[in-house]
């Protein structure tokens, strides 16, 4: 089975129509991923290309359209390539020595304003000659740079190189999902709600990732329905260090562990792993100052249908009337789409992202920071309008200090 995405380096491919991306992501590739065609403009919609970058790991290759496209359709390509930079731990940018100009020094300084590591490409080389001016201004700005020819491969394995050199810190060690909660030779508590919202024969990704990076941190795991936790808690000589549960039993789960045992929920674990845990508690502290009426934005990185009691499109909205006393004026959004204008709402709620890499998830919760608009996750929202807040921010001290020091002030 392969690497979910959210573990994959996202490596973006940019530039104007008909520079060559396809070409150099084929030849990176050694396969036909993208339609290389003559005729500029044929990338569309971006072009997602999974594989293994050995010896870095699991990475994704994001074909963009032309940042410089045109028409009316062209706008909309263009629009889908700046929302792909919202997702992109690395940036290529591709042009030529001839052509290089305004498209790609507002790219660069989209990068660099978004602090993300950028590697240039100069492509057919064969064509068109170095300029010494260019290739000094990229050293002097410390910018990486290669020359290529994608249709014979000239210069590929050098870029291949500058890929694995340039690769995020973050990436390469990658922090985890909770196995430093928990620790060596220490147990952890998982429960796991079997509803008819379940998917069927199998468990969802953050649970799953969650058990994996217990493994990988030497802990070890019970994993359990919310019925059976009292009576699986009773068999420990030694309670565990950490109880996680489905976001969506947090009150009887609460109820059923005592209170000398951390909890938590898989939502607050991803809302730190993919996101800013303590910028989420502020988010979620917003929810006092809602008032009927207020729009709210719930997002989930999912694009899949909702299905019965669906916790966003159902249960938040009903936990969150519920705590208002009126009703909200609620929106939704799914998979990569996001409103350009986001500053009417009052808050916006996000799923734990667990398909996306973080990169993507930052954006958003800068782009919200930007728009002066709180956001926090689904998980934080629960547990605050449930009334169980503080204990389960109890196992990440740093965030509990912010949720502390902000009660304090109110
Ligand atoms: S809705 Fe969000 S948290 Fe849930 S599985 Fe999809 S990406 Fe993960």
């Amino acid at each position: 089975m392969r690497a979910p995405k959210s573990f994959r380096l996202h490596i973006g491919l940019f530039g104007r129509r008909n520079v060559g991306k396809s070409s150099i992501l084929n030849a990176l590739t050694s396969q036909e991923v993208s339609i290389v065609s003559d005729v500029a403009g044929t990338t569309t919609d971006p072009v997602e290309k999974p594989m293994e970058l050995l010896p870095l790991g699991p990475v994704l290759f994001i074909d963009t359209a032309g940042i410089d496209d045109v028409g009316a359709l062209g706008e909309k390509r263009i629009q889908k390539t700046w929302a792909a930079l919202d997702r992109t731990d690395l940036g290529i940018i591709v042009s030529n020595s001839q052509d290089w100009g305004e498209f790609e020094e507002k790219l660069l300084n989209e990068f660099k304003d978004r602090a993300i590591p950028t590697i240039i490409v100069l492509n057919k080389s064969d064509i068109y000659e170095s300029k010494s001016c260019l290739l000094n201004s990229f050293s002097s700005d410390k910018v990486p740079f290669v020359e290529t020819t994608a249709t014979n491969g000239k210069g590929i394995l050098e870029l291949r190189q500058t890929i694995l050199k340039n690769a995020p810190e973050d990436f390469i060690n990658r922090p985890s999902i909770v196995s430093d909660l928990v620790g060596p030779g220490e147990a952890a508590m998982l429960v796991v709600p079997i509803d008819k919202e379940a998917p069927k024969g199998r468990l969802i990704l953050p649970q799953v990732q969650s058990i994996r990076d217990l493994l990988d941190g030497d802990s070890f795991c019970m994993v359990v329905k919310e019925r059976e936790l009292r009576e699986a808690l009773s068999r420990f000589n030694k309670p565990p260090k950490l109880v996680v549960t489905d976001s969506q039993a947090f009150l009887k789960v609460a109820a059923d562990t005592p209170p000398e045992i951390l909890l938590t929920s898989f939502s607050i674990l991803f809302a730190r792993h993919q996101g800013d845990l303590p910028e989420m508690v502020k988010g979620a502290m917003a929810i006092d100052q809602l008032k009927t009426g207020d729009k709210v934005l719930i997002a989930e990185a999912c694009s899949h249908h909702p299905i019965g009691e669906d916790i966003g499109t159902v249960k938040i909205p009903r936990w969150l009337s519920q705590y208002v006393g009126g009703k909200l004026n609620i929106e939704f959004t799914r998979g990569h789409d996001f409103p350009p204008n986001i500053a009417d709402y009052k808050l916006i709620i996000h799923c734990g992202a667990c398909m996306w890499n973080r990169r993507e998830m930052l954006s958003r919760i800068m782009k919200s920071r930007q728009a002066n608009v709180p956001l926090t996750n689904y998980g934080l929202t629960i547990a605050y309008s449930l009334g169980i807040f503080e204990r389960a921010l109890q196992p990440f001290p740093a965030a509990l200090e912010v949720y502390k020091n902000l009660n304090e002030k109110s």
